[in-house]
This record gives structure tokens, sequence and C-alpha cells, in this order.
């Protein structure tokens, strides 16, 4: 049995800033072992480079590879949509970055799409020019629709209630990219050259992590040391495959995986293969 995961930061492996105990050991087996895994968050704020030195100060030491950020599937997910295309941003580096290497431009006149991420640098002049824009065409775009984000002082709005606002504003519906959207999971099933069956999702929300899981037909793990509680999940419609409470009750598991590096899957075989249509 192959097994590759798909595994969420913020309530996985930190919370708060504070690292989750034995974190560093579950990524430390997998690392030994040569087991398959991306950190997929739907923060688009960080850069690949800016994730890798986050977890190097929690003691966690990753490569950029191993990192798949909500930016990037939304660049690539543009770049795919309308090659060279532009965008006005609101959002950070992370986001910047990302469109910028998937040769995007940035356009305040007469963007493709407008787009929208995590951040702090909204301002009201931001979201007035995000709505002119949308209103002479530009197409919504949000990197996550997470109403909200922890922070070290408590929850600050996330980038699903400034797209909220667009989307009142103008009458028109965003379309995300982030997690739960099929299109990020599966890119980052694609990252990791595993096969469906072989992808374990681990995630500590619901709507995004397992959901985005289930609907991709993954293996999902829930982890409580996160935003759900145990007594609050009996009230979802849809379950995860497994529930525990740390990253480190995986330890197991992971133990009796084969050792890596495994051999790479062949993708013309991939019965799941879709290809994205790409206008001019
Ligand atoms: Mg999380």
């Amino acid at each position: 049995m192959r097994r590759g995961y798909l595994i969420d930061m913020d309530g996985v492996i930190y919370r708060g800033g504070e690292l989750i105990p034995g974190a560093e050991k579950f990524f430390a087996l997998l690392q030994e072992r040569d087991i398959p895994f991306l950190l997929l968050t739907n923060n688009s704020q960080r850069t690949r480079r800016d994730v890798v030195l986050k977890m190097d100060n929690l003691g966690i030491h990753l490569t950029e590879d191993h990192v798949f950020t909500c930016a990037i599937a939304t660049a690539r997910f543009l770049a795919s949509q309308k090659p060279g295309g532009s965008a006005y941003v609101i959002g950070e580096g992370g986001l910047l970055n990302a469109l910028h290497q998937n040769g995007y431009a940035i356009n305040e006149t007469n963007p493709d799409y407008v787009v929208i991420g995590e951040g702090r640098t909204l301002t009201f002049e931001m979201a007035e020019k995000a709505l002119q824009l949308i209103l002479k065409g530009a197409k919504l775009i949000a990197t996550n629709m997470d109403p909200n984000c922890p922070t070290d002082k408590g929850m600050r709005p996330g980038c699903g209630a400034i797209v909220a606002m667009l989307e009142a504003a103008s009458g028109y519906k965003a379309f995300s990219v982030g997690k739960p959207n099929p299109i990020m999971m599966r890119m980052a099933r694609k990252q990791l050259n595993l096969r469906t069956n072989e992808v374990t999702m681990i995630g500590d929300t619901m709507e995004t992590d397992i959901l985005g899981g289930l609907q991709m037909g993954y293996r999902t793990v829930l982890v409580f040391s996160g935003s759900t509680l145990p007594d609050t999940l009996s009230r979802y419609p849809y379950q995860p495959t497994l529930a525990v409470n740390t990253l480190v009750d995986l330890i197991p598991e992971v133990e009796q995986l084969p050792d890596g590096p495994w051999e790479i899957f062949e993708e013309e075989n991939d019965p799941d293969e879709m290809q994205l249509v790409t206008t001019v």
C-alpha cells in the first residue's frame, strides 16, 4: 500500500504560532521514510519560501517543493484559462508572486480578472477599484472562501469576507479555486504523483479540508487540534474517514508504509484525468 499526505497547516501543525506537540516527529518520520507529502494551505499571503521559513522557525525543516498554496492553484488555473492575462489583485506577496510566475501582469485599468486573496492591505479605495473593474467586465476570482482567519490576537476577516462584500456590491458571484474546490485538490494530487486512492487529506476544517478530500475520493483524516471539536462533528452530513486528536496519532500508520521513493505514477493512465479548457 502506497500512501501520500496532503496536510493542512493552521490547526494541524500549529495553532496561534505555537507548534502542536509532536508535529515535528510526524514530519521527521515522513522525511526519513521518503513518504510523499505536501502542505496544502488556503492562505494565499505567503510564498513557498515564506512558508518554509515559518516552518523552519517552528523546528520543521522542509523544502519549497513541499508547499502548495491556494495562490499557486489560483495562478495556475488562471494561466490555463487565459494564458498571459492580467489581474487586479487585492492580496499579498504569495498571490502576486504566483501570478507573476504564471505569466500574469498586474492591471488596474482593464484586467481580465479581479483576484482576491488573504491579507491586511485592503483599503476602501481598493474595494472601490475592484468593484468598478468587475462592473466593467473583469471576472471575480477568490483564492478561497474562508470567512475568517485565526491570528495571535484572535480572528480577523478572511478572503471570503472580502469577496462577500464585492459579490454583494456587484451582483456577481466569485469563482473560488482554493480548498474544497476539486481544482486545487487535484493539482495537489498530481504534484504528489499519486493515484486518487493513494492520497490522504489531513485537516482540521470540515468545510474545506475534509469536504475537498471527500469530493475527490481521497481518504480523509480530521484532527481535533484546530477548528473542529469532537462534539460538533456529528452535526455534519458528511464524515471523515478517520478522526484523531493530533498528527502524532498517525505515526503508527506511517511506520507501516513501504520506504520511498516510489516509482513515478504514469499520468497517461490516470483514469480521472481532466483537461482544463483553455480560452483564448
Ligand atoms: Mg486549518
